[in-house]
């Protein structure tokens, strides 16, 4: 049996942040993570020739002030690379619309129906409504169905119109000055992830689940997919809520049961790599579709390749990977013979609905007073920000005890 102060299961941002902070904090920490890769929904594939291309998040932005505090703590700061801006681009299920951002998007809107609703559209709450119901009702029914429903569906990857309409967009009121608007770092995110993996008190256990979690005389004991047991005084859980609610039955009935109301879907995603000559499209795009069988789609180009270019398209779970290269193809015009690498990922993401405030704020008050810390990114809100907020937090909860 191995012993420490902190044990945390799960090792994506949540998780590894929530380690570094205990580690700075002087305590001895194992980081448990199920995967050979630590990192979760930071993927960065490298290829041998020194390309990288992101399977999940790609965008930090100088507002996420304490994933900032992180890099600097870390001393990577001279890794951080400026993103060229992303350009918002539609897909109609056959071409690419002409057009970029705002105006794109206001081309594509029936002029009509939203004239229509402008006397609907000012001074309704988004409390106690789902993102359709509150955005339908500013730009009307078929607008929202046929444009604005899609775009809002691609920023989490998935189809958002059940989400409670003010978990989207989060205005952060400060700005790092000192940081590019909109980055990521050489070498992609994973930076981040091996620098955090990396830092003095944190031990990474790589390609080991957490299958059993018990509690008694002070000490949580973690057991392990291989039989090893590790015991903390301290436990934080950061891994999606359904392995959470699992691992919580056994030692606290009480939360698992508010955590296994959480819904979440599986994202699938699939990045290509093709030489530059072989795709005539813009640089730097996000790809919405209007039709067309994925939610999203990012190019790789916001940190410029002189020689390739890559693609990543984000899917519901459950298609087949021929029938997924043929949409890639189309979008690209490029034929799918042509791609240097075809590189397959899968995440899971949170997927909140009306009354996701109020079960968080019933575990949270369970979590009082507890040694136990759970993170993620189905607290705050999905950005990577929000995860490393809710891990600080609730380690300084923890450091009070
Ligand atoms: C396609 C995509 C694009 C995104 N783009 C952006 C972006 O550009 N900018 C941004 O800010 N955010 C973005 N996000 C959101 C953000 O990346 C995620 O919300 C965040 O990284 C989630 O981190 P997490 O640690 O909470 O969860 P995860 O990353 O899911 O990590 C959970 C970890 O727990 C591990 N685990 C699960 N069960 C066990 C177990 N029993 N034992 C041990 N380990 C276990 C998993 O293997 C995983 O590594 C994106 C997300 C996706 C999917």
């Amino acid at each position: 049996m191995a012993r420490y102060d902190v044990v945390v299961v799960g090792g994506g941002i949540s998780g590894l942040s929530l380690g570094v902070r205990a580690a700075r904090a002087g305590r001895q920490v194992a980081v448990v993570e199920k995967s050979s890769r630590p990192g979760g929904c930071l993927y960065t594939h490298r290829t041998p020739s020194g390309f990288w291309l992101e399977l999940g998040a790609h965008t930090c932005y100088n507002s996420y002030e304490s994933l900032i505090e992180l890099i600097d703590a870390l001393n990577i700061r001279s890794k951080v690379a400026r993103r060229i801006p992303t350009k918002l681009r539609f897909f109609d299920g056959a071409v690419l619309l002409p057009g970029n951002n705002l105006g794109a998007l206001i081309r594509l809107l029936s002029l009509r129906e939203l004239i229509c609703a402008v006397p609907r559209a000012f001074g309704g709450s988004k409390e106690g409504q789902t993102i359709a119901g509150y955005y339908s009702r500013i730009v009307g029914p078929s607008n929202f169905a046929r444009v604005l429903g899609p775009l809002l569906s691609a920023v989490p990857s998935q189809r958002a119109d059940e989400f409670p309409a003010d978990i989207l967009f989060k205005s952060r009121k400060s700005r790092r000055k000192d940081y590019p608007r909109s980055f990521t770092l050489s070498g992609g995110l994973t930076t981040v992830v091996e620098a955090m993996s990396e830092c003095p008190g944190v031990t990474v256990l790589r390609g080991k689940g957490a299958v059993r979690v018990s509690h008694g005389n002070g000490q949580f004991s973690v057991t392990l997919d291989g039989g090893e047991l590790l015991q903390a005084p301290l436990l934080g859980l950061a891994v999606p809520p359904s392995e959470a609610a699992t691992l919580l039955a056994a030692f606290n009935p009480g939360i698992a049961t508010a955590v296994s109301q959480i819904r979440e879907v599986c994202v699938e995603s699939v990045g290509v790599v093709v030489r530059c000559e072989e795709v005539k499209l813009p640089v730097s795009m996000f790809i919405v579709p209007l039709k067309g069988g994925f939610h999203s789609a990012v190019s790789r180009d916001s940190i410029p390749d002189p020689a390739r270019r890559s693609f990543t398209f984000h899917f519901s779970a459950g298609g087949r990977l021929d029938e997924r290269l043929q949409i890639v193809s189309r979008v690209l015009g490029a034929d799918s013979r042509s791609f240097e690498e075809i590189v397959e990922n899968m995440t899971r993401l949170p997927a909140p609905t009306l009354g996701h405030q109020a079960l968080i704020q019933q575990i949270d008050s369970q979590l009082l007073g507890t040694s136990l810390a759970i993170t993620g990114n189905w607290f705050d809100g999905l950005a990577i920000e929000d995860c490393v907020r809710r891990s600080e937090r609730e380690w300084k909860r923890l450091e009070a005890l």
